[in-house]
């Protein structure tokens, strides 16, 4: 899991070399584009029921290298963890209690692109006729047409160059509704890149991605982009001009890029750290930052950062949040767990408004559920699912956002990050409906 800086601009050299286009045929299986593999690395549910358990997994977590893929590390609570074929061993000398969830996460991740090269070949393909058909025409993003067409556009997961034409599509094509913004640059330079709707005094944003490999995020933000330009919700004329919404798909360019050219399983932005790439930006917002559910461990997958803030992408979202005049809510999306989480993940003491914000959020649930019968839990971050400190919910909420919340997409651990691209419609069409209980019962 370690990338050198060495390996780092090779990794970079070969996604400029493997960057799917059109008129060239894409790499076959036998070439992976990761370049980090996790054959026979498997996901392990750990059932910790007591102090004693808890005590051991967090004396073991670091020379077993755990890669937590949920943070529920409580007593009564149940982490899905990766873990490689080397330190297996040494996990079941500790006698913990867990059930395997995935033998073979390699295998799960050769599925999931061969799934992303037959849709990419559809897609290019479609692609490449549109550009050939519109030659002779003025239109902002080649192939156009084919970005706008959202029944082609969700039934696959897509390149980091492909969601931004997409969004520059969205934007041409809404004139009289939507405008380009970004929050700022991220560590890299790349624009955390988005879009404004609506008119509104009740500002809204909305953010994909902080955590790089949770792919799901950055599908069903795009599919909340596209049912406010043009779905067929009679409500949405009216959220338009009471709300202004400030959407950014992907929150973290750069860490999206290294899971889509390096390693799938990246979580972090791309900031190295003694030696081990990353920050957890998601535990680096400056509210309570370093008080508990995060780690110092530059190679922990929850680490904090040197200080708060020392992560140009949560900094330039907070200080893109505190420069609207009045957010009535503020919602990251991640995945996974089925969870619709409010403020404060810092600490068990419930903030003052918490009955209000939770009362949004049990709307939000019921109306998910109403669609595809899909479950999810909702409650504040710390006392329903884990500690968590420094975490997006938590600062909004600290400066004065009325109704922030921290969403956990599907699913439960069946696929995890790995989620079918079939479900990216259902997901899309479920929050949908959440959001928009919540647009609807918002005091503002
Ligand atoms: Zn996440």
């Amino acid at each position: 899991m370690k990338l050198s800086l060495f390996s780092l601009s090779a990794v970079a050299a070969l996604a400029l070399v493997l960057s799917p286009s059109p008129s060239s045929s894409l790499p076959a299986l036998s070439k992976p584009l990761s370049v980090v593999t996790f054959d026979n690395h498997r996901v392990l549910r750990i059932q910790v029921d007591t102090e004693a358990e808890l005590q051991t997994l967090t004396a073991n977590e670091g020379a077993l290298g755990l890669d937590y893929f949920t943070h529920n590390k409580v007593v009564g609570g149940h982490v899905d963890v990766r873990i490689s074929p080397a330190s297996y061993q040494k996990f079941q000398a500790l006698d913990l209690k867990y059930t395997t969830l995935v033998e073979n996460l390699q295998t799960v991740l050769d599925q999931e692109r061969q799934e992303d090269q037959q849709y990419q070949q559809v897609f290019a393909a479609k692609l490449s006729l549109s550009k050939n058909s519109n030659k002779s025409l003025n239109v902002a993003v080649e192939g156009a047409d084919v970005y706008a067409a959202a029944d082609t556009w969700f039934q696959g997961y897509h390149t980091y160059a492909d969601h931004q034409n997409w969004l520059a599509t969205q934007i041409a094509n809404n004139p009289s509704k939507a405008s380009s913004i970004s929050a700022g640059k991220t560590y890299q330079g790349k624009a955390q890149a988005g879009i404004k709707i609506g008119t509104g005094a009740n500002h809204v944003v909305l953010h994909g991605t902080q955590h790089a490999r949770e792919w799901i995020s950055t599908m069903v933000v795009e599919y909340l982009i596209d049912q406010l330009l043009k779905g067929t919700d009679s409500r949405v004329a009216g959220y338009l001009t009471k709300y202004t919404f400030h959407i950014i798909p992907i929150m973290n360019p750069d860490g999206f890029v290294i899971t889509q050219s390096s390693n799938r399983m990246h979580r972090k932005n791309a900031q190295t750290n003694g030696g081990c790439l990353g920050t957890d930006t998601n535990r680096n917002w400056g509210y309570k930052w370093n008080t508990g559910g995060s780690s110092t461990d530059p190679c922990a997958d929850d680490y904090m950062g040197p200080s708060a803030f020392s992560s140009p992408e949560a900094t330039n979202m907070a200080n893109y949040l505190k420069s609207l005049p009045k957010v009535v809510s503020y919602i990251d999306f991640h995945s996974y767990s089925q969870l619709w989480m409010v403020p404060y993940g810092y600490s068990g003491t419930r903030p003052g408004t918490y009955t209000y914000m939770n009362g949004l959020a049990a709307k939000a649930v019921a109306a998910l559920k109403a669609v595809n019968g899909v479950q999810f839990t909702n409650g504040d971050i710390y006392n329903t699912i884990y500690p968590a400190s420094g975490n997006s919910a938590d600062y909004a909420y600290s400066i004065g956002v009325t109704a922030p919340f921290a969403v956990e997409l599907r699913d439960t651990g069946r696929y995890g990050f790995s989620l079918p691209a079939a479900q990216i419609l259902p997901s899309g069409q479920e929050t949908w409906a959440a959001f928009a209980a919540i647009l609807d019962n918002i005091q503002a």
